[in-house]
């Protein structure tokens, strides 16, 4: 029997799959569905800094090379069951409400939904859908499947989609994920022999400093991208003295900054400027980098995805996703159910008209990309 978007996005709601937990419950249930609906399943695994176990899925049906793949991650944000009864689904106003319903198991369950509509014989070129896992801490599952799933690299898809939650509107271009690490030592003291160093006030004209490169990313348009809303990179900092208390000099603090590349905003500019001016405190200082994704708003899968969900004009997010991983080996739009403004929240919940919508429109991509 083909599954129903509404009960399978019921089902891998309501096993919970943190990225602080092993996934392998809610990928095992994930393979015995895509298995049913004629599909080949190839399980990737490794084991997470704390030991658990992370599955994630690449299925195909249909032989050949290049084709469509569907893509999404199976792990979700904490629960915060002290506020709601997180992993226990239920429908009212005509929306699906539970941890992950819209980041992203109810996208996922569109694309499984649509995959099983379709039966292998109509099939000219493969389909795929992937599932990584810990989409939200590391990308770990999405370089694995990259790197090393048999599937993937074996059919290289020529265009995919991310069905991460935009309302159904194709997008292009989303912002990176930039971080700077500035760490300064001082000397932990008791205040009353005043023998310490307090490395709080040792990195204070340092941050007085970055004051100034907040103001520069919010003025300057050098480092603004207009195709974006917003235009700027979000430049923030956050502070790390350890808790150190009132009475007891700190004895290290860490500055993280950190901000959102876009493409042509001189991001690597902001990171060289940061370093210099740490370098020149003599504090030690690391800094990386999550490209940001870009494609042409002309290119084939864009314009598919325009088609399939008749919209007239593609956009951009301010979110990052997985597209980091595969935008080097194919052609990707972002595009699923759900509002993103959803995610991660409190009563997070997806309506259920944009998952019946969404089988639609992925149905619709596999038959102009596959089969005609
Ligand atoms: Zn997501």
């Amino acid at each position: 029997m083909k599954p129903d978007v509404i009960q399978l996005t019921k089902d891998i709601v309501s096993i919970s799959s943190v990225s602080h937990q092993s996934n392998t419950i809610i990928c095992d249930l994930l393979e015995e569905t895509l298995k049913r609906c004629e599909f080949e399943v190839e399980r990737l695994q490794f084991i997470d800094q704390e030991g658990k176990t992370k599955i994630s899925l690449v299925a195909k049906k249909g032989a050949g090379k290049g084709g469509f793949g569907m893509f999404s991650h199976s792990d979700t944000v904490p629960g915060d069951e002290w506020a709601w009864d997180a992993f226990s689904p239920a429908i009212k106003n005509n929306r699906l409400i539970g941890r992950g319903s819209c980041d992203m198991k109810g996208p996922l369950a569109a694309t499984i939904v649509a995959g099983a509509s379709i039966n292998p014989s109509q099939l000219n070129k493969p389909l795929l859908i992937i599932i990584t896992a810990d989409e939200e801490i590391s990308g770990r599952g999405a370089r694995q499947v990259a790197e090393e799933s048999v599937i993937f690299n074996s059919c290289r898809p020529m265009h995919g989609v991310i069905a991460e939650p935009t309302q159904l509107t194709p997008v292009y271009a989303h912002k990176g994920g930039a971080r700077i690490v500035v760490t300064a030592y001082g000397k932990s003291a008791h205040t009353s022999t005043d023998l310490g160093i307090s490395a709080n006030f040792l990195i204070a004209p340092f941050l007085a400093e970055m004051v100034e490169v907040a103001k520069l990313c919010k003025t300057d348009e050098s480092f603004m991208n207009y195709e974006f809303d917003p235009p700027t990179n979000g430049f923030n900092m956050i502070l790390d003295d350890g808790g150190c208390k009132p009475n007891v000099t700190a004895a290290k603090t860490i500055c993280t900054l950190g901000f959102r590349p876009m493409p042509d905003d001189r991001s690597q500019d902001i990171i060289d400027m940061v370093t210099e001016k740490a370098k020149k405190y003599d504090f030690e200082v690391t800094s990386s980098q999550g490209q940001p994704f870009y494609i042409s708003p002309e290119a084939r899968i864009v314009q598919t995805g325009l088609k399939a969900t008749g919209m007239s004009k593609p956009s951009t997010v301010p979110f990052g996703t997985d597209a980091f991983s595969f935008q080097d080996s194919l052609e990707l739009v972002i595009l699923g159910p759900g509002n993103i403004e959803q995610a991660h929240t409190v009563g997070e919940y997806i309506e259920i008209n944009q998952l019946f919508e969404a089988v639609k429109v992925y149905r619709k991509m596999i038959e102009m990309l596959c089969i005609q």
